[in-house]
C-alpha cells in the first residue's frame, strides 16, 4: 500500500516519515490507506514554500487572487458526488451527509470571492487641517489550519479561502483519520495554476502540529478540535508569539418546551442528536424539557431514536452511520455504562448492535439517557457519539440556569412558539450559537462561529468578517499634505 502525500511548492511529494498509520473505513474496519506522520523538516519545507510566494501573492491584486476561488468554486462543485463518495469512506457519516458539508465549504469559498470589498480599510480626510488618516489590511504571511475528522472537507474551508483571498499563504495539516478528502481536494487546488506554495498539505499527528505551532515563519493558526488539544494549542502558539483561534468541544443542550410543536421539534432533535451520528460539535446532546413537554417529547425521542436506520453511509437508505473508531465506540459505550451507573435510565440502548453486511463496523444505534442528574458526570462530558440524555425540570427559568451552569458554550437551543420564551432564551442563553426551532445552529459561511467558554480559545471565531481580521493586520497612515504645496498645482 502506497503512503499518501504531501502537496508542498506546487508538487506532490512522498514523505520521508519513519511512521505511518493506518487510514480506515469505520462501517467495514477496511484499510484504504497510509498517512505519513511527516517530520518537523517537511514541515519547514513547506513553510518556506509558503514564506517564497508569499513574497509575490500579497502584490496579486485582490481581483485577480478571487479568480483562484471562483474556479475552485467551480472544480468543487463539479467533483461533489467524488469528493462526498471520500468522506463516507473514510469518515463514515451519510453521502447526503457528506455532500451537504461541502456545499458548506463552497460557500466559505463563495464569501471569500468578496474579498475586494471585505478587505477594505477605513478613512477619513481632515482629522486636522491638512492631514488625512487611512487604515488598509494587509495579509499576516504564513498561516495554518490543524483540522479535526469530523468534517473532513468542511472545516479548512472556514479558514483557507479567506487567508488566500486577503494574500497570505496557507499550509493545512488535516486529521489523520480522515486525510483522503484533502488528497481529493488538493488534487483540484493542483488544477487552480495558482503561484506554488501557495497552498500547501502536510500530513500527520501531534510531532507534525508541534513543528507548525514552533515554526517562527507561521504567522497565524486556525485549529478546531478537541477542547484539550485546543487549550494546548493555544497556548503553545501564543507563547510562540501567533496569532491563534481554537475552536474546542461542546456539550449543546436544548430546551423543550410545552408550546413547541412536537413532531416538528422531534426531527428537528433527532436529526441534531443522531445525524452524522452524534459527532457534530453542534450536536445536540441535552434535552431538557420543560413541565408537560417532558412525557410527550420523550416518548416521540425515543420512537424516532428506535427508528433510526442505522449502517454504511454509502447505502442511501441510511440515516445514521458508524463511529469513527474501535476506540471510539468503546469509549461512547462506557459513558453509557456511567451514566446508568450514575442513575440515569436508558429508554434505548444502542450499544453492541447487529449491522447486517457491516459486522465489523464501530457502530453505536442511537441512544436515550433519561432522568439525567444535573451533576453527573455524563451531563457535563462531551460523549461525540449518537447518545442523547434528557432532563425534566418544571420552569424555562430553571432550564436557562441548567445551560448556563455548563462550562461548554458552543450551541443551545430552544423549541418554543412563544416569541417572549424566544427573546428571553436568545438573551439569556450562555453560547455562541443560538437555534430557535433549529437543531444545529451552524452560522452560514457569511457569519461568525460563534463558540464561547470552554468551547472556543481567542477572540476572532472562523468564517466571514471574523476571517478577514483574523487573516490580515491593520495599517493606519496619517499623511499631511500642507495646503501651501499645492498652490503650484
Ligand atoms: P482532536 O483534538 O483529537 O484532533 C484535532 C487535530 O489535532 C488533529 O489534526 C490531530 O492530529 C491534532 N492533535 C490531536 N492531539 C494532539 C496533541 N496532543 N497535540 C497536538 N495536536 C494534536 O479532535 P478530533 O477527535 O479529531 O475531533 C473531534 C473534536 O473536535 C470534538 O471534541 C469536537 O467537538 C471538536 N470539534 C469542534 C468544532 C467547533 O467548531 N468547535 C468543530 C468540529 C469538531
Amino acid at each position: 500500500m502506497t503512503s499518501l502525500r504531501n502537496y508542498i511548492n506546487g508538487q506532490w511529494l512522498a514523505s520521508s516519515a519513519s511512521e505511518h498509520l493506518l487510514v480506515t473505513n469505520p462501517a467495514t474496519a477496511e484499510t484504504l490507506a497510509k498517512v505519513p506522520l511527516s517530520p518537523a523538516e517537511e514541515v519547514a519545507q513547506a513553510v518556506e514554500a509558503a514564506a517564497e510566494a508569499f513574497k509575490q501573492w500579497r502584490r496579486v491584486p485582490p481581483t485577480e487572487r478571487v479568480q483562484f476561488l471562483f474556479k475552485l468554486k467551480g472544480l468543487l462543485e463539479a467533483n461533489v458526488d467524488d469528493i462526498a463518495h471520500t468522506i463516507t469512506l473514510e469518515c463514515g457519516k451519510t453521502l447526503k451527509e457528506s455532500a451537504a458539508e461541502l456545499h458548506r465549504a463552497i460557500e466559505n469559498v463563495e464569501v471569500a470571492c468578496g474579498i475586494p470589498t471585505l478587505m477594505q480599510g477605513r478613512n477619513l480626510e481632515d482629522i486636522a487641517r491638512g492631514i488625512d488618516e487611512f487604515m488598509f489590511r494587509q495579509p499576516l504571511g504564513v498561516a495554518a489550519a490543524i483540522a479535526p475528522f469530523n468534517f473532513p472537507a468542511m472545516i479548512p474551508f472556514w479558514f483557507l479561502p479567506y487567508a488566500i483571498a486577503c494574500g497570505n499563504t496557507y499550509l493545512v495539516k488535516p486529521s489523520e483519520k480522515v486525510p483522503l478528502t484533502m488528497q481529493k481536494i488538493f488534487n483540484l487546488i493542483d488544477q487552480l495554476d495558482l503561484p506554488a506554495g501557495v497552498i500547501n498539505l502536510v500530513n500527520g499527528s501531534k510531532a507534525t502540529v508541534d513543528a507548525i505551532l514552533d515554526h517562527p515563519q507561521i504567522r497565524a493558526i486556525s485549529f478546531v478540535g478537541s477542547t484539550p488539544v485546543a487549550r494546548y494549542i493555544y497556548s503553545r502558539a501564543a507563547a510562540n508569539g501567533k496569532r491563534v483561534q481554537c475552536q474546542g468541544g461542546a456539550k449543546n443542550p436544548l430546551i423543550v418546551l410545552p408550546d413547541a410543536d412536537m413532531e416538528m421539534t422531534t426531527r428537528i432533535v433527532a436529526d441534531s442528536a443522531f445525524g452524522c451520528a452524534g459527532q457534530r460539535c453542534l450536536a445536540a446532546s441535552l434535552a431538557i424539557t420543560v413541565g408537560e413537554a417532558s412525557q410527550t417529547f420523550t416518548e416521540a425521542i425515543a420512537e424516532a431514536a428506535t427508528n433510526r436506520v442505522v449502517g454504511n453511509g454509502l447505502d442511501p437508505a441510511v440515516q445514521m452511520g458508524p463511529v469513527i473508531t474501535a476506540p471510539s465506540r468503546q469509549r461512547i459505550e462506557g459513558l453509557i455504562q456511567q451514566g446508568v451507573d450514575d442513575g440515569a435510565d436508558i429508554l434505548v440502548d444502542g450499544r453492541h448492535p447487529e449491522i447486517e453486511g457491516s459486522e465489523a463496523g464501530h457502530f453505536v444505534r442511537p441512544t436515550l439517557l433519561a432522568n439525567l442528574a444535573a451533576e453527573s458526570a455524563i451531563a457535563h462530558t462531551e460523549i461525540f457519539g449518537p447518545v442523547l440524555g434528557l432532563m425534566a425540570v418544571d420552569t424555562v427559568d430553571q432550564a436557562i440556569a441548567l445551560v448556563n451552569r455548563s462550562h461548554w458554550g458552543n450551541m443551545a437551543c430552544l423549541f418554543t412558539s412563544s416569541g417572549a420564551a424566544a427573546r428571553k432564551f436568545r438573551y439569556e442563553a450562555e453560547a455562541g450559537n443560538i437555534g430557535i426551532n433549529i437543531g444545529v445552529a451552524a452560522p452560514m459561511a457569511f457569519f461568525p462561529f460563534s463558540g464561547w467558554k470552554d468551547s472556543f480559545f481567542g477572540d476572532l471565531h472562523g468564517q466571514s468578517d471574523h476571517a478577514v481580521e483574523f487573516f490580515t493586520q491593520t495599517k493606519v497612515v496619517v499623511e499631511r499634505w500642507p495646503r501651501e504645496w499645492s498652490r503650484q498645482f
